[in-house]
């Protein structure tokens, strides 16, 4: 397939994906034979070393079937007891997801309303810690997919140890893509999926969990298929899933842990995103776009961007135009502001970031939308 051809998403997952990965899954193992089981072996170890660990060093890499949110509801209802009191920091839509679930599950929840387009108050955070006692859990969000801001880990990890709760993070849109540390940032259990930063197919999630915290989990869980407990067992015991996996999914995230160790591991394609993502804004400012959030708040992996005000553009046609040219861009995911996403994460190049700005010219003049647009 030539690059014409070739299908560009410029999204949150899931993403364009390279050749050799798409055809990792060409091929049907059975998921009770030893070749299966070696693939989810070599997985397994690989998604510690992406988190910077390695087998036996403290963490355990639990596989979960279904997509990322599957893994946050395990994780959540396998690691939070019925006694506990979670809070949840939130600035945006998978924050408020992450309460829902929480609550859903009966978990006592503490929501903390921080806006969608300013920093997380860690201030506020402490405040609101010592006014409540009984805390023993917080969730937050690594990278706010909503917006693209990037939430600080490290500190929210301090404070929970601090006060004794243990920590959940939902990286599920940086796992891979920006380099994150479970010890310094006090991280409990970390949750991802395949195919986001780690450039996989969709279908496996999974969470990193501390051995200690899953090792005293046993019988929390609220649901059978989503028990990490027992997936973990299971896995240790025989190597194998208890229900069926996702055998081409697995097989082409094993391709793509070592497309990525080839890269040259997660600060190089940290490194990658980032110039994809300051090309994209150097070519969207040129026409006149504007971001959502400030530079320093902005992390590389998504950028939202205010609607033009113009009367002539349309979102749903300006998408269907991208479109029409294999070009995919997402809607925007504000609660009161109008705007559309542009993700930077994938198979993608530089080359792949100027096809999409000549696109985004072409339908803009398309629409008849003067340039460059007036803020
Ligand atoms: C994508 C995403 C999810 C949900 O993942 P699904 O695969 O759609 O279930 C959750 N949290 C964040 C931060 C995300 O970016």
């Amino acid at each position: 397939m030539n690059h014409r051809q070739r299908h560009l998403l410029f999204t949150p997952g899931p993403l364009t994906t390279r050749e050799s990965v798409r055809r990792a899954m060409m091929v049907d193992l059975g998921s009770r034979e030893e070749a299966f089981l070696e693939v989810v072996k070599a997985v397994r170890s690989g998604l510690l070393e992406v988190a910077g660990t390695k087998p036996g060093a403290g963490f355990e890499a639990v596989p979960v079937q279904g997509s990322g949110t599957f893994a946050i509801e395990a994780a959540l209802g396998s690691l939070i007891p019925a006694d506990a009191r979670l809070l949840v920091p939130v600035n945006g839509a998978y924050g408020r997801r992450i309460a829902l679930i929480a609550e859903r599950l009966g978990i006592q929840t503490e929501i903390m309303e921080n806006g969608e387009t300013s920093p997380l108050d860690c201030r506020a955070l402490q405040t609101r810690l010592a006014a409540t006692p009984g805390i023993t859990h917080i969730a937050a969000v690594h990278c706010e997919t909503s917006t693209g801001m990037l939430n600080p880990v490290a500190e929210i990890g301090r404070l929970a140890r601090d006060s004794g709760a243990r920590f959940l993070v939902d990286a599920m849109s940086s796992f891979g893509g920006i380099p994150i540390e479970l010890e310094a940032s006090g991280i409990d259990a970390l949750v991802s999926s395949a195919n986001k930063c780690l450039e996989g197919v969709p279908g496996l999630a999974f969470a990193i969990v501390r051995r200690t915290v899953l090792e005293h989990s046993e019988g929390v869980a609220r649901s059978v298929s989503l028990d990490l407990f027992d997936q973990w067992k299971t896995l240790e015991e025989t190597g194998q899933f208890r229900f069926t996996p996702p055998t081409h999914v697995i097989l082409a995230l094993r391709q793509a842990l070592s497309e990525l160790a080839t890269e040259g591991g997660v600060p190089a394609r940290a490194g990658r995103y980032l110039g994809l993502q300051r090309r994209l804004v150097s070519g969207t400012r040129d026409l006149g776009l504007r971001e959502v959030l400030p530079a320093d708040l902005q992390s590389p992996i998504i950028t939202a961007f205010h609607s033009p005000k113009d009367s002539r553009f349309s979102f749903p046609t300006f998408h269907r135009l991208l479109a029409e040219r294999n070009l995919i861009i997402y809607p925007g995911k504000l609660a009161d502001t109008p705007g559309f996403r542009i993700g930077t994460i994938g198979a993608l190049d530089s080359g792949d970031i100027d096809r999409l700005l000549a696109g985004i010219r072409e339908t803009l003049e398309e629409l008849r939308v003067p340039l460059p647009l007036e803020s």
